[in-house]
């Protein structure tokens, strides 16, 4: 055995055990440090020193330690798993068993040096005064929040790769580093108001869970590459869009099927797309102060809890035709599938069939969940000859269970249906074109 082998201080984990009431000092096992070493005592009657062996256990509880005698104190040493780097040590005073587990060549010879101790041997391992051991330090905790809210504060060595939470706001920000779409722990970014005019593609290749872009400028290249990258579009639970100059709703959004809320607030948005019918676990839309004329009927077929379009241009077909309309419906939505997959996308709808995304291609399941649905149940891609666009006053929106508006606008809601037989499914249409 290498002398190196031997230790008498070890970084470990330990459960503390009371053998009497069976309870537990510790709840679980926690970070704690175990040194052994000899006590000096006073010198007794005859002139002689006696030197006492001990165990130290320094908790974040007990920093101080708590100590055990080791002589003809061990209740017990159960070895059996100290290849898997456990092993329990019990005393007799107090009643107290140790479940330690460590790194288990540490452990072993940890015990080593016990048991040389506990035969009376002196090794050169236990000069250690025990009376003045101290707890090993351990590393500080990894840094996983930061927030920048002043241009001092931008870390000039780079970022922590730790970082979980990251706030940089409010500092004129003009460009987003590429360092910041490098870290992989990143779940919540929080980049509102800021100058961005432009996000790097590569922050779609982050998991994130929460993104705040409010107060930027986004609208102005309007380059949403970044809402491609396929582990953001199946992370993120919460996008913050609001104030950034848009125009137009965002495209690749509408793959979000993870979002709940979404906040596009104080921008110039005209319409909504039907394909936001995919985003089925959204429960938060907010939308106030855009420049709405109508929404999709399609909101009805989501679950959402609050919906707010206060502050908004509803109005019935004005302007623009509703041929028109179709047409820039048909330019956002997913490409139509050739007619034959037209057909089995459409049985798929009728019939309810289940699908994943291992059971269809891709462009099918776009169809499916992004294609406006007629009021007859059929999925519609806008531009085919009978199909016309409607826009229907005061919908009832059934499914939402808080809607704020203001009231002296009547809400519009655009549908599409597809051949004449179908406006029977409706009452509420008001306009005919
Ligand atoms: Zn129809």
């Amino acid at each position: 055995m290498k002398i190196s082998n031997y230790k008498m201080k070890i970084l470990c984990e330990v459960q503390v055990v009371n053998r009497n009431t069976q309870a537990n000092r510790t709840p679980r096992a926690v970070k704690s440090t175990l040194a052994m070493g000899y006590k000096q005592s006073a010198r007794d009657s005859n002139g002689n020193t006696k030197k006492e062996l001990e165990l130290v256990l320094f908790t974040p509880q007990v920093k101080a330690g708590s100590r055990y005698k080791v002589r003809e104190n061990i209740h017990c040493v159960h070895t059996k798993f100290v290849l898997d780097g456990k092993v329990t040590i019990g005393f007799k005073q107090p009643a107290e068993n140790l479940l330690i587990k460590c790194d288990p060549i540490q452990l072993k010879g940890f015990l080593q040096t016990l048991k040389l101790g506990m035969e009376g041997k002196d090794t050169m391992n236990l000069r250690l005064n025990i009376a003045a051991a101290t707890a090993i330090p351990q590393k500080s905790q990894p840094q996983t929040r930061m927030t920048i809210n002043r241009r001092s504060e931008y870390p000039i060595k780079g970022f922590p790769r730790t970082l979980k939470t990251l706030c940089i706001t409010n500092i004129q920000l003009m460009k987003l580093s590429f360092e910041i779409c490098t870290l992989r722990n990143l779940t919540t970014l929080d980049l509102c108001c800021n100058k961005l005019t432009k996000i790097p593609a590569e922050l779609g290749r982050l998991s994130l869970n929460t993104l705040i872009l409010s107060g930027n400028a986004l609208g102005v290249y309007n380059d949403w590459n970044w809402l491609r990258g396929t582990k953001l579009t199946q992370s993120l639970c919460q996008l913050d869009l609001s104030a950034n100059g848009l125009n137009y709703f965002p495209p690749p959004l509408v793959k979000y099927e993870r979002l709940i809320t979404l906040n596009l607030n104080h921008n110039d948005l005209r319409h909504l797309p039907f394909g936001i019918r995919r985003l089925q676990r959204l429960r938060s839309l907010h939308v106030s102060s855009n420049k709405l004329e109508s929404l999709p009927a399609a909101i009805e077929d989501l679950h959402i809890d609050l919906l707010d379009v206060w502050g908004n241009s509803f109005r019935s077909f004005n302007g623009e035709s509703a041929q028109e309309q179709l047409q820039r419906i048909a330019a956002t939505q997913a490409h139509a599938p050739a007619a034959l997959w037209l057909q089995a996308a459409r049985s798929v709808s009728k019939y309810k069939l289940p699908y994943t995304a291992h059971t269809l291609p891709p462009i099918l399941i776009d169809f499916l969940s992004e294609a406006p649905r007629c009021l007859c149940g059929k999925l519609c891609y806008a531009l085919q000859p009978e199909e016309l666009l409607q826009r229907a006053t005061q919908p009832k929106f059934e499914n939402i269970k808080s809607l704020t508006y203001s009231r002296e606008h009547q809400i519009y809601a655009d549908l599409i249906v597809c051949g004449r037989n179908c406006y029977s499914y409706t009452a509420q249409i008001a306009e005919h074109p």
